[in-house]
């Protein structure tokens, strides 16, 4: 398919948060699947952004809360349908459910794990242009694993400050404008 793939995470984003790996990665699996899957031409992205400043509260834990943004430049959703599209077995028109398959609970179960994880998901679409699946989940900040993300992460980087660096490819250059 000529449609390409980027991921653009917020820098300021803590590297260890605690959650449900396995749910999550089937949520974004979905939402990512569907995204390639509806879309011929143009590009699918991840943005993930942190959304709240961290709460600390005596006592507590410090907490996120995150947006992440699957979007894609596919078909699109008609607005008469957008308000049904989390529902079991609901899919598209006859025929976008014809011609690309599928069973309709893809985005059923992701809207259930993402507000089990105490969260909220909603899509913004135009048909001919593309989609938006948004879902924000608070997360536990992680601290210990943060640190030690941090040092592993500080031994790969592959240049340090003050450096130039010539850029070709257009979605590299995006993921490195964020930091
Ligand atoms: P399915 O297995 O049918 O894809 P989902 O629950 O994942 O089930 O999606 C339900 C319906 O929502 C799809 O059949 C499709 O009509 C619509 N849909 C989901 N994601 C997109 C997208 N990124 N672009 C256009 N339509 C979408």
């Amino acid at each position: 398919k000529a449609v390409s793939l980027f991921f653009v995470i917020d820098p300021n984003i803590p590297l260890g948060v605690k959650g449900d790996p396995t749910r999550f990665r089937q949520i974004l699996l979905n939402l990512l699947g569907n995204a390639v899957k509806f879309t011929e031409k143009g590009e699918v992205g991840l943005s993930i952004d942190r959304i709240k400043p961290a709460e600390e509260k005596a006592g507590e834990q410090e907490a996120i809360c995150l947006r992440f943004n699957v979007s894609d430049t596919g078909i699109g959703i008609p607005e008469s349908r957008l308000n049904y599209i989390f529902e079991p077995f609901m899919q598209g028109d006859k025929s976008v459910a014809r011609e690309y398959g599928g069973t309709g609970l893809g985005l059923a179960i992701s809207k259930s794990y993402v507000e089990i994880m105490g969260g909220k998901i909603w899509v913004e679409s135009t048909v001919g242009k593309g989609s938006n699946f948004i879902f924000e989940v608070p997360f536990p900040v992680d601290r210990k694993l943060t640190e030690k993300a941090n040092k592993e992460r500080s031994k790969t980087l592959p240049f340090t400050k003050n450096q130039s660096v010539v850029l070709i490819d257009k979605d590299t250059r995006r993921d490195l404008l964020a930091y």
